[in-house]
């Protein structure tokens, strides 16, 4: 049986857009040591802007179709912002002969017999792609392209935090709770999210199955783990967690694998729904 105490949790959360799945989520957040987060969604808004193009030896509009070409199908914050400049800058996309996604790490595609990559600098090394006209300093995130295995240039793609981020950290801080990032993009922009935010520990350049291990490693050094994510790619991460958290705003595998749900997809609802729980657990003693 629930305990009553439980239910004032539950309403409690609720009329802060907080949704806890019963009385073992709100126990379970009790004894979290360290709040987990993703990037993407999570801490920033995952709204995209492309910035730049930069073209190795070609016109910057025809970078932009190849990649274009790539996200055509895509649902990822990345792929869309790319097919909104493609789209804002009347570039035509035309259909590619195949399209395949790489977890984590990008798109392969096909078109006119040729090969397009699309992606990270992990999609790069994978098909053995020479960098060595590729981008220098740290821009944030950024898109490289190739086409049949020769580096074509870069897209420069940015995103913003939530404007509650800090705030949200510093509450954190405030309840004692250690706070570390787990994302897939790269060094450079996800230490720039960190030291905006003030998150304690950071790891980049994770593929999806990587998240979980990281997470292992946390709590084995610190204690009991909450998960806060929104992809698809989450789910795992967030079933593997002590306490799984999913933003309202995200997939709905990452919703259902989670505990609790923010519906308002504010980065203050997670020291809210901790400080709930505490007090439920005040009450229910
Ligand atoms: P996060 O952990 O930040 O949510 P993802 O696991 O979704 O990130 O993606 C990790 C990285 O893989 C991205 O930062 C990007 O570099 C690359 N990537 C993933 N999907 C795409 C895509 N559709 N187009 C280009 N790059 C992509
Ligand atoms: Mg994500």
């Amino acid at each position: 049986s629930v305990p009553l105490a439980f239910f004032s949790g539950i309403g409690a959360g609720s009329k802060r857009g907080i949704l806890f799945k019963g009385g073992v989520a709100i126990e379970a957040l009790q004894g979290v040591k360290t709040v987990v987060m993703d990037k993407t969604g999570t801490i920033t808004e995952g709204n995209f802007v492309v910035q730049k193009c930069v073209a190795n030896e070609m016109e910057e509009e025809e970078l932009l179709r190849l990649a274009a070409v790539c996200e055509k199908n895509s649902t990822h914050p990345i792929g869309t912002s790319i097919l909104l400049a493609a789209e804002e800058r009347k570039v035509s996309v035309p259909d590619p002969e195949r399209i395949t996604e790489i977890s984590g790490k990008g798109i392969e595609a096909v078109l006119d017999g040729r090969q397009i990559l699309c992606g990270n600098q992990k999609l790069m090394e994978q098909y053995q792609v020479d960098l060595t006209n590729g981008p220098k300093g740290s821009y944030g995130t950024e898109v490289l392209v190739a086409v049949d295995g020769e580096f074509a240039g870069f897209l420069v793609i940015s995103d913003t935090i939530k404007k509650d981020a800090v705030s949200a950290v510093q509450e954190l801080k405030r309840q004692k709770i250690r706070t570390a990032m787990l994302t897939g993009d790269a060094k450079e922009s996800a230490e720039a999210v960190a030291e905006q935010t003030g998150i304690d520990e950071v790891h980049a350049r994770l593929l999806p199955e990587e998240k979980l291990g990281e997470l292992t490693k946390i709590r084995e050094q610190n204690g009991s783990v909450m998960f806060v994510g929104d992809g698809i790619n989450d789910a795992p991460v967030l079933a593997g967690a002590d306490v799984g958290a999913a933003m309202g705003s995200g997939a709905d595998a990452a919703i259902e694998a989670a505990d609790v749900v923010f519906m308002t997809s504010s980065m203050e609802a997670i020291p809210a729904s901790l400080e709930i729980a505490r007090s439920t657990n005040r009450i229910a003693k």
